[in-house]
């Protein structure tokens, strides 16, 4: 019997990686898209692909249109789609709201909000039983921050993911009986690298013992969120958005 195929955005570290490797352990052949780094998705796969599953990775910007296509035509030459995970995201260096250029807003919603809109389509094209596919799931990786608003850090990122929980919740009824369930978590302050490549490397440990339960998450904590929504388990479960925040 073929394995279900899931296509990861951003699944090369992060808490992309880390639901890469659940998904891996669940039997799915996997599609990892990042944006750069050619080394780290490469060590991945090698890793990944000993667990006896097919692995690929493409490097894809998702604010290009082209790219996203790329991505999913190497899913499709693996079988019919079953999961995305909407999870590329980027932020930018903390300011306040009105020292964000529009430059800068251009650039954040291009990845996280276009970028996975792009996704989305992609995936339904493919998985709605309305165009002949088999059905499939989408989860979308927003952030606490949509409804936090983060002022003083960044005000354009909050707001990109909120219009992630809105396109969730749209498409998610838009697609409810087409066999297509789509979702989102909003993680709070997880324990990657998006920190600092937002120019913080410290917001980990300065913020993480400030949250209710007392430290940050893991990305493996929001792995297992996503994991769980795509999986059967929650076959009952669209248009939700669940934080995976301690409380936050
Ligand atoms: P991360 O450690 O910075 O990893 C980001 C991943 O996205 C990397 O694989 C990166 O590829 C990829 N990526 C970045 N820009 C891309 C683009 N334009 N096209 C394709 N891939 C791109 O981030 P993370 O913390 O795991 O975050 C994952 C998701 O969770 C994001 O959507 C983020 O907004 C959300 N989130 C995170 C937190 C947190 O505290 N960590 C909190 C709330 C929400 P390369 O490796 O090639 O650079």
């Amino acid at each position: 019997m073929s394995r279900p195929v899931a296509v990861v955005t951003g699944g090369t570290r992060g808490i992309g990686a880390a639901t890469a490797e659940l998904l891996a352990d669940r039997g799915h052949d996997l599609v990892l898209g990042y944006r750069s780094r050619d080394a780290e998705a490469a060590e991945l796969a090698e890793q990944l692909g000993e667990r006896g599953v097919e692995v690929r990775t493409v490097r894809c910007d998702v604010a290009d249109e082209a790219d996203v296509e790329r991505l999913f035509t190497v899913a499709d030459a693996l079988g019919p789609l079953a999961a995305l995970v909407n999870n590329a995201g980027v932020l930018e260096q903390q300011r306040s709201m009105v020292e964000i250029d529009m430059a800068r807003w251009r650039r954040v919603f291009s990845v996280n909000v276009f970028g996975a809109a792009a996704c989305c389509r992609a995936a339904v094209r493919r998985m709605s039983t309305q165009t002949g596919g088999k059905g499939g799931a989408i989860v979308n990786l927003s952030s606490r921050a949509a409804q936090l608003g983060s002022p003083l850090e960044y005000v354009d990122y909050a707001a990109s993911k909120a219009a992630v929980d809105t396109m969730t919740r749209g498409l998610a009824l838009e697609v409810a009986r087409h066999g297509v369930r789509v979702n989102a978590v909003r993680p709070g302050i997880i324990d990657t690298e998006i920190h600092a490549s937002g120019g913080d490397p410290g917001r980990v440990p300065r913020l993480g013992p400030a949250q209710p339960m007392g430290r940050p998450g893991t990305a493996v904590e929001v792995a297992e969120a996503v994991v769980w929504l795509l999986s059967t388990s929650a076959s009952y479960i669209t248009g939700t958005v669940l934080d995976v925040s301690g409380g936050r």
